[in-house]
């Protein structure tokens, strides 16, 4: 991004505001839709601007995922600007305008960071803001970059130009309370840093020192959401790669970190994985989610087996067990879990094949096969294999072994008699 800025102080809240001649922000590149919403705003008097991710995306020439409109409207005056227009949200209300496809455009209006937010009350949390204050509470200073649809300017409450040009992220305000708030921040950070090849300000990393063991107290749930966004995002070994340079690996998993963060082999191994991973994004042969956790886990699951090799080891409840010792605070769904497990004991099994020249071939009936032999191929050849069956082939390959035959079946002739029920006349 070609443009000189100068960064605003916090204090005086004078934004820098960049006309349209001086940015590179084109209509052309906005989702016509969220063009609709913002000219139906301003053209009924309210403020219409493009926030957060697209704005940072655009400036830096990528395709946003999501355009996110905030306004001075208020829900109910957005509701009655739109047709399709659904209010939703407890604690805050939001709109969605909902267009053809399933498309959905976010607008929220105008709100500041709640004065104690840990009092968790309507109320507080509805509290409308100005602009500023709207820039303010959000995460990072390049998320806090807004497009106003009247004159088509960018404004730059929170120095967000400045960090796109110096191509790092920086918490907007006190790092240390910022991710005392809100932990997920600091998840927040390290994404946008890994996905952006960014840096991180000083004191925005040191704030992660500090509070990284606040993430052991954040919602499961929305950790596994957020894990869920980076497991498919196409950077999710970069970003794995940071959370170890910040010794915050245990902070996520658990036990599975602490295994990791004392075992450089293991940690290469899971990046090396992960990267097969984020090269699939966009293929056709893109992997299922059981898959990607399979691929996250197994190093760590796989020393597991290995340390617990007896003959009356039952491996899933090993794995089970462990899964559930482990800690972390990320709350991996019961079905999504049963499924890593089974899929990571077929491959477990087809490992001890390669070593023995014997394989259970009615595994093949499991309804993880496919995924452990496509698994087991990127663990044995470091990359993804396209085949009906890799592990199958790999396996003959190395035994020297054919495919054998499927058994013909063989009909006993019976006398059709005409009382049977089965002949056609009966
Ligand atoms: P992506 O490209 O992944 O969608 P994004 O920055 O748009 O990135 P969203 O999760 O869509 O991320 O959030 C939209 C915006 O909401 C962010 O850009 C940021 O301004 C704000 N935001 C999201 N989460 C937080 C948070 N935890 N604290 C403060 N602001 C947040
Ligand atoms: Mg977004």
């Amino acid at each position: 991004m070609n443009m000189t800025v100068k960064t605003p102080k916090m204090e005086n809240r004078q934004p820098v505001v960049v006309e349209r001649s001086n940015h590179t922000i084109s209509r052309k590149q906005i989702d016509p839709d969220a063009l609709k919403v913002l000219y139906r705003l301003y053209r009924n008097g309210f403020k219409g601007y493009l926030v957060g991710g697209a704005v940072r995306d655009l400036l830096l020439d990528k395709t946003p995922k999501d355009f996110d409109v905030v306004t001075d409207a208020r829900p109910g005056q957005i509701k009655k600007l739109f047709a399709n227009c659904f209010l939703i949200g407890k604690r805050f209300r939001l709109a969605h305008i909902r267009f053809k496809g399933g498309k959905i455009i976010e607008v929220a209006t105008f709100r500041k960071e709640p004065d104690e937010p840990t009092e968790i009350s309507v109320d507080k949390n509805n509290t409308f803001g100005t602009p500023e204050e709207d820039a303010f509470r959000r995460d990072i200073t390049i998320n806090g970059l807004f497009y106003d649809i009247a004159n088509f300017s960018i404004i730059d409450f929170v120095g967000g130009l400045e960090d796109i040009s110096r191509g790092r992220v920086c918490v907007i305000g006190d790092p240390r309370e910022r991710y005392t708030d809100d932990p997920v921040r600091i998840w927040r950070v390290m994404r946008h840093a890994a996905r952006l090849n960014f840096s991180i300000e000083e004191d925005t990393a040191r704030g992660i020192e500090t509070c990284k063991h606040l993430l052991l107290q954040a919602s499961g749930a929305r950790l596994f959401e957020e894990l869920n966004k980076d497991i498919n995002s196409g950077f999710s070994a970069a970003l794995l790669r940071l959370f170890h340079r910040f010794d915050a690996l245990s902070c996520l998993f658990g036990t599975v970190g602490t295994y990791l963060e004392k075992s450089p082999d293991a940690v290469r191994k899971v990046c090396d994985l992960l990267e097969v991973v984020d090269s699939t994004r966009n293929s056709e042969d893109s992997l299922s989610q059981e898959a990607r956790y399979s691929l996250l886990f197994w190093p760590w699951a796989n020393s597991l087996i290995s340390q617990n090799n007896q003959q009356d080891v039952d491996k899933m409840e090993l794995l089970n067990d462990a899964f559930l010792g482990t800690g972390m605070p990320i709350i991996i769904p019961k079905g999504l879990r049963a499924g890593i497990i089974q899929t990571i004991c077929i491959v477990e099994r087809m490992f001890a094949a390669m070593e023995t020249s014997r394989m259970k071939w009615s595994l093949k009936k499991r309804a993880r096969y496919r995924d452990a032999s496509i698994i087991f191929s990127i663990i044995h050849n470091g990359c993804l294999v396209s085949a009906r069956d890799p592990f199958e082939d790999i396996f003959r390959e190395k035994h020297k072994t054919a495919p054998r035959r499927p058994r013909r079946r063989r009909y006993k002739k019976t006398k059709k008699t005409a009382a049977s029920p089965d002949s056609p006349g009966a």
